[in-house]
Formats: structure tokens, sequence, C-alpha cells
């Protein structure tokens, strides 16, 4: 499962992945090109991290 979310949605995307998985998730940073070409999944924001399985 991944998760591309904002500055601001960090947390929730964190618990919908626990909520969802069950397991840890992994918060990266994305490379500044990805930045601009992917959008959060809660909002029109650019995405900022990844949130991942390990
Ligand atoms: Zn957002």
């Amino acid at each position: 499962m991944k998760i591309f979310c904002c500055k601001t949605h960090v947390e929730h995307a964190l618990d919908v992945f626990v909520a969802k998985t069950e397991s840890y998730p992994i918060l990266t940073e994305l490379p500044d090109e990805e930045k601009l070409s992917t959008k959060c999944e809660y909002c029109e924001e650019p995405a900022m991290y990844l949130v991942a399985n390990a």
C-alpha cells in the first residue's frame, strides 16, 4: 500500500495506513521532481511524502 500526501495530511495518512494494513508505515520525503508531479491523496496540494510498507 502506498499513500502520497502533503504536509497537512501526513498524520491522517499514517492513521489510515495503520488502520488498513495493521503494520507500521515508513514515511519518506519525495524527491523534488516527484513532489511537482504527484498530488496529495486527500487534497489538491502537491504531495510531499510517501507513506508505504517497509
Ligand atoms: Zn493534503
